[in-house]
């Protein structure tokens, strides 16, 4: 993998006159390792409920205006269904640490999703060995958690009765049962310097994470942060291109945040190191209340729409869809092994 200095980093991160050349050479390093496939992943967000209270987050626990909603194992099942028979090759199940979804409820539907031809995405938080074991024994193949933070006390602030190494050591676990594993951080927040924001970056690097996703932060009106200033567009922008530079071959999401903040946000993220797009399939009834942040895209829209949007924006630069799962290529490549011989 290639090594950065911190110090060079931040020099990425802070320098206006560098930000083209970082940009075209991020957009470089992707498609000579990556190619142009931009590969699409189905996001169900199937719960708003949820047992902690992050200072940042529209759905926090302690957000008393939101209605709270979970599908049921049906609803979720046939949702995950819908999206599969519109082409989407990996799902991706997100929801608040809600618990009512035991291990038992999730590995029964993620048995039944396994069967549509998908890889299975799980987005639920913390949880322990034994179940991160048992999702993973029922087809699970990836998990995502961002690390939101490399700065503790930051972390400790924003995530009250959270703690960061446990985290850390929830990732740890579900690299070693051998998910795909996912992570990133939000950039802009309260109190997060442009340093910590490098080791947010090194850290990512050191795990090493197979996908990872940048989002800037926006502030959400029912929370406490609601009058702090918020990530800007640029810098995760910038964030998420020097990621690229250092890990060449992992999959990095345009995320939906960055198109919240600019109506272009994720095609100009894929124009400077980003290779997947999340499009949202929930039924559009629900995607109001999973209100993470203010402004969300999408809301109105079904998933029919939302896969036929972002199919023209992506042609409309020249990309082309990923046809296969769109796993880390390291599983990629050894999968076409296995069948060769
Ligand atoms: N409960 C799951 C999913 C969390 S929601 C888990 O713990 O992993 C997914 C991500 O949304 C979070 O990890 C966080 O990085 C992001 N997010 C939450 N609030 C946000 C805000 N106000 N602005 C931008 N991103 C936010």
């Amino acid at each position: 993998m290639p090594r950065y200095l911190k110090e060079e980093i931040i020099h990425w991160l802070q320098d206006d006159n560098q930000e083209k050349a970082l940009f075209q050479k991020a957009d470089a390093v992707r498609k000579e390792t990556l190619g142009d496939e931009v590969h699409l992943r189905g996001l169900i967000e199937f719960s708003n409920i949820c047992r902690n209270n992050c200072l940042y987050c529209g759905i926090r626990g302690g957000n008393a205006l939101v209605k709270r909603y979970r599908l049921s194992e049906e609803e979720l099942v046939q949702t995950a269904f819908n999206a599969a028979n519109l082409g989407f090759k990996t799902i991706v199940m997100q929801s608040g640490e809600d618990l009512y979804y035991t291990a038992d409820k999730l590995c029964r539907v993620i048995e039944k999703i396994k069967k549509f031809d998908v890889a299975v995405t799980l987005s639920i938080g913390e949880r322990s060995y034994e179940e991160y074991k048992a999702f993973r024994e029922a087809g699970a193949d990836r998990y995502l958690m961002r690390i939101e933070t490399t700065d503790k006390d930051l972390y400790h602030r924003l995530d009250p009765h959270m703690s960061w190494n446990h985290r850390h050591e929830c990732l740890l676990m579900i690299r070693d049962l051998g998910y795909e594993l996912g992570s990133g951080i939000m950039v802009g927040l309260p109190g997060q310097s442009i340093e910590s924001v490098a080791d947010d970056l090194l850290y990512l690097q050191s795990l090493p994470v197979d996908m990872a996703g940048i989002g800037p932060f926006i502030p959400h009106p029912q929370t406490p942060l609601a009058k702090e200033k918020g990530g800007t567009l640029k810098l995760a922008l910038r964030t998420m291109a020097v990621m690229r530079l250092l890990m060449p071959d992992i999959n990095i999401p345009a995320t939906t945040a960055m198109e919240s903040l600019h109506p272009q946000g994720r095609l100009m993220a894929l124009q400077c190191g980003a290779n997947v797009i999340m499009p949202n399939v929930t039924d559009t009834e629900y995607r109001k209340l999973y209100e993470l942040y203010p402004n969300k895209i999408c809301l109105n829209e079904t998933a029919v729409q939302c896969r036929t949007c972002i199919g023209l924006k992506i042609k409309s630069i020249g990309r082309t869809i990923g046809t296969g799962y769109g796993g880390h290529i390291k599983h990629v490549e050894a999968l076409k092994k296995e069948n060769e011989e």
